[in-house]
């Protein structure tokens, strides 16, 4: 049984602030190493419930951050970027699901550290008028692929739009959203020690998983972007049509091509505010 980890950083318990997440201080030196943590408990709890092959795929920021030699060495690592798929590379459709480890909740949503992406690029996405975060955008790719979402985990507030899109995935509430930039958050180590023991319930269970997208083709997306010089940027690619200031939209047939327009929207949006 093949599982794949995919492992971000803003929804890891203890981690609340950007900081945390951007390499090159000290906070971030610790950040990475419950976010390497966190990714652990799940391939114990994976290994545990049943899986026989485990990947982890690091998905955050320049998605080097978990600590090679400090994770279960049970599972394989996926590193580095650009990724054709970028978080959910690594999935084929003989996987018996995806789990999303240390997520965070959609752009325009309440929540810790949430965004889509891109914090830099986006404001706000939406896929067939339904708020997507990144559940929405990589859940979406694995079920159009026949791959189930098992299992999510991070705040409360991802908590609740992941009930909402994959009603069969579970949850795992690692800490409360305060703020955007605070929470209320378990210890590292009881936020592990609950992955594990849901993990290995969510893999169990993953016989009976039906691999369900919230959103079916045909795609239209609509983008907001954070900077009008963005929109202006974006247009030049000739699938993008824009709908306002710093609003756009794009139509494709797949989750890949939705992920793939995203990923190089965000390429450029960086690059033109440079
Ligand atoms: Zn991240």
């Amino acid at each position: 049984m093949k599982i794949l980890i995919v492992a971000d950083i803003e929804g890891v318990a203890g981690v609340n602030a950007g900081l945390q997440g951007t390499p090159g201080n000290a906070e971030y030196e610790r950040a990475r190493r419950l976010m390497t943590n966190e990714a652990s408990a799940a391939i114990r709890g994976a290994i545990a419930g049943g899986a026989t092959t485990v990947t982890v795929a690091d998905s955050h920021g320049p998605m080097r951050n978990i600590i090679a030699e400090d994770l279960d060495p049970r599972a394989r690592l996926i590193a580095g970027k650009p990724r054709p798929l970028t978080m959910v590379d690594g999935v084929t459709p003989d996987h018996a699901g995806v789990i999303l480890i240390g997520h965070h909740a959609a752009a325009d949503d309440y929540g810790v550290l949430s965004h889509t992406i891109s914090g830099a690029a986006f404001h706000r996405i939406e896929v067939n008028g339904i708020l997507a975060g990144e559940p929405t955008l990589f859940g979406g790719y694995a079920a159009e692929i026949g791959v189930p979402l098992l299992a999510v985990s991070g705040d409360d507030r991802l908590e609740q739009h992941v009930k909402q899109q994959f009603p069969e995935a579970a949850t795992i509430t690692v800490k409360t959203c305060i703020g955007a930039a605070a929470s209320d958050s378990l210890s590292p180590d009881a936020s592990c020690r609950l992955i594990e023991a849901e993990v290995s319930k969510a893999i169990n269970a993953s016989p009976a998983a039906k691999p369900v997208a919230p959103c079916q083709a045909p795609f239209i997306v609509d983008v907001q972007l954070m900077h009008q010089m963005q929109a202006d940027a974006a247009v030049l690619l000739p699938s993008i049509t824009r709908t306002g200031p710093r609003d756009i939209r794009f139509t494709v047939q797949s989750h890949k091509d939705i992920i793939g327009t995203l990923a190089a929207l965000a390429l450029m949006s960086s690059a033109v505010m440079a």
